[in-house]
């Protein structure tokens, strides 16, 4: 890897060389400012498709660090962690499970609370009566979950909101890979504080085999204005990184979060001065 980045470095400077450009207009930026902090959150000892998917995306999230991007951190717990460890972290990508002790939610609320970065996937925005977080629920923008389509197929994916950073590359609409669809009640769709930027088009419905569902708001990936963080309803199985536009999404979300790290966006960097 270190080889290869040095050869294609070496050939960077010759053809920059030629072509007689100054460092300003050289449209390429390359890592020069410290890298951001990333950590992912996940549970080993979930719903067995859970943790299939825990092991692709952190195998993912992995190879996006790679060239030294960014720095990937795991872990399975908060417990241990203080406000100012967590707070190093320009986002938590919180994969398969939520906080679940007193300490850890109260590290959590705090963290987002002062300007924290979040991106859940599908079972971190699961919840229900045995939950008792209300906080979560404010932060989600939903409420508890209401039901799931079974068992995981793909599904027409809508882009509802087509200029915001997370979607302005990808089509109106594609086919997502496998997965388990849940639905809130009361919906993001209907929270005044929710961006909802894609959607299961109601073109699939009725959707399922097994467990059908017929109709109801159907909200995928979505944004609480009021915190730094996004939720993707995505991420069950080992299916869920096939897809490039489902990839070019998780990307994106990632990258729209640490991009509004009150700290400064670490991809405007500058070059060394
Ligand atoms: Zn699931």
């Amino acid at each position: 890897m270190k080889k290869l980045l040095a050869v294609a470095g070496l050939g960077l400077a010759a053809v920059a060389g030629a072509w007689a450009q100054t460092p300003d207009d050289y449209p390429a930026n390359y890592a020069q400012a410290p890298r951001f902090r990333a950590l992912a959150y996940y549970s080993a000892d979930a719903e067995p498709a859970h943790v299939e998917f825990a092991e692709q995306a952190i195998d993912y999230l992995w190879h996006l660090s790679w060239g030294e991007g960014f720095i990937l951190d795991r872990a399975t717990s908060l417990e241990g962690m203080t406000a100012d460890s967590l707070a190093q972290y320009s986002v938590v990508v919180d994969i398969n499970a939520l906080p679940s002790s007193a300490a850890e939610r109260k590290l959590f609320e705090d963290y987002m609370e002062n300007g924290g970065g979040w991106v859940g996937f599908h079972a971190a925005g699961y919840n229900d009566e045995s939950t008792a977080w209300p906080w979560f629920n404010t932060f989600l923008g939903a409420g508890r979950f209401f039901c799931n389509t079974w068992p995981p197929q793909p599904a027409l994916m809508t882009v509802d909101i087509a200029g915001h950073d997370v979607t302005r590359n990808l089509p109106a609409e594609f086919v997502a890979p496998e997965c388990e669809w849940y639905q809130w009640r009361p919906s993001a769709a209907d929270n005044p504080d929710v961006d909802v930027l894609c959607s299961l088009s109601p073109k699939n419905l009725p959707i399922g085999i097994k467990d059908v569902v017929t109709g109801g708001e159907f909200p995928v990936v979505w944004t609480n204005r009021r915190y730094r963080m996004i939720y993707l309803n995505i991420g069950h199985g080992d299916r869920e990184f096939t897809d490039p536009t489902q990839n070019l999404l998780f990307v994106n979300a990632l990258r729209w979060v640490v991009s509004r790290d009150p700290s400064g966006n670490p991809f405007e960097k500058r070059g060394a001065e």
